[in-house]
């Protein structure tokens, strides 16, 4: 794979960071996953723009501009012959030279890293056709989760959990409600209503989010958002989570429970069709 570190394209074995780099001690980083089909980029401007606003948020200063990052994101995705899979866009707020709790003084350069992942076949991953299991934990994270930082040890945790209990993903609870999946934004659907947690900085704004929810008032269908709990997604008619990688995906069970019948459900499965649809022909 070719790569690009700090202004420069090159094979992903030469590419290196400091070993101070705050990205690295700290976990001072935020970073964006776009979403690639047919060699384009789906939903760069939100992708571009929720970064924008995680740098600000962290105060991280870098320079490059919105058709700087389309430059180098089309750039890997030729080099390296992506049709389908995503675009991984990392900038930590780099070092001063050695590890210190301080901000590095004014004027050092962020560290930016972006790699290619090459996934064929995304658009037809056959665990949308049988759906995927969750299980909850508790949310544990820090409560500025609509910064999108690299710190994602309790994520990785929870897909740890589920996997070691057979299952696909994990759900995170607080105070008795459903914030979001361990990587992904959670719905229920219930009597053709889609609910889904409002926005705040409980949970990250997905892009992908915000365009399904979209598409689904313009497909005529309800959407509430609020809070909802395991036990409301355990009686729903449906459930299914959003991302960048992995666009609408069914859930089948939630804790050992069935949701609806068991299987991927018509609104799951048809906003499906219609975010991927839609991503396609408006991709750059
Ligand atoms: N919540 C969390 C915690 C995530 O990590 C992600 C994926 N980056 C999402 C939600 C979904 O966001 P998006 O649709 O922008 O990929």
């Amino acid at each position: 794979r070719t790569v690009y570190v700090n202004g420069t394209y090159m094979p992903e074995e030469e590419a290196t960071v400091s070993i101070f780099d705050r990205g690295f001690v700290m976990g001072d980083a935020v970073y964006e996953v776009t979403c690639v089909l047919d060699g384009k980029l789906t939903e760069f401007d939100g992708h571009m723009a929720r970064l924008a606003r995680s740098l600000s948020e962290l105060e991280i200063v870098c320079d490059l501009t919105r058709d700087d990052w389309l430059e180098i994101h089309r750039k890997l995705i030729e080099m390296n012959g992506v049709e389908e899979g995503g675009v991984y866009l990392q900038v930590s707020r780099g070092t001063a030279g050695d590890r210190d709790f301080h901000y590095p003084p004014e004027g050092t350069p962020p560290t930016v890293v972006l790699y290619t992942q090459s996934k064929p076949g995304l658009s037809a991953d056959p665990k949308a056709d049988k759906g995927i299991k969750v299980i909850s934990v508790p949310d544990l994270r820090w409560h500025r989760r609509d910064i999108k930082t690299v710190q994602l040890l309790y994520a990785s945790m929870a897909k740890m959990a589920a996997e070691k209990e057979g299952k696909d993903d994990a759900w995170f609870v607080e105070d008795g409600f459903v914030t979001e999946g361990s990587s992904n934004n959670c719905y229920i659907v219930k009597g053709g209503r889609i609910i889904t947690r409002q926005l705040s900085n409980d949970i990250l704004h997905g892009i992908t989010r915000a365009s399904v929810l979209k598409m689904a008032q313009e497909a005529q269908m309800e959407v509430e958002e609020r809070p909802f709990t395991i036990e409301e997604a355990q009686a729903a008619d449906e459930a299914f989570y959003t991302s960048a990688s992995a666009f609408v995906m069914p859930i089948v069970e939630v804790d050992g429970v069935a949701v609806g019948a068991g299987k991927p459900g018509p609104v799951a499965k048809r906003l499906r069709e219609i975010y991927i649809d839609e991503s396609r022909k408006s991709a750059i």
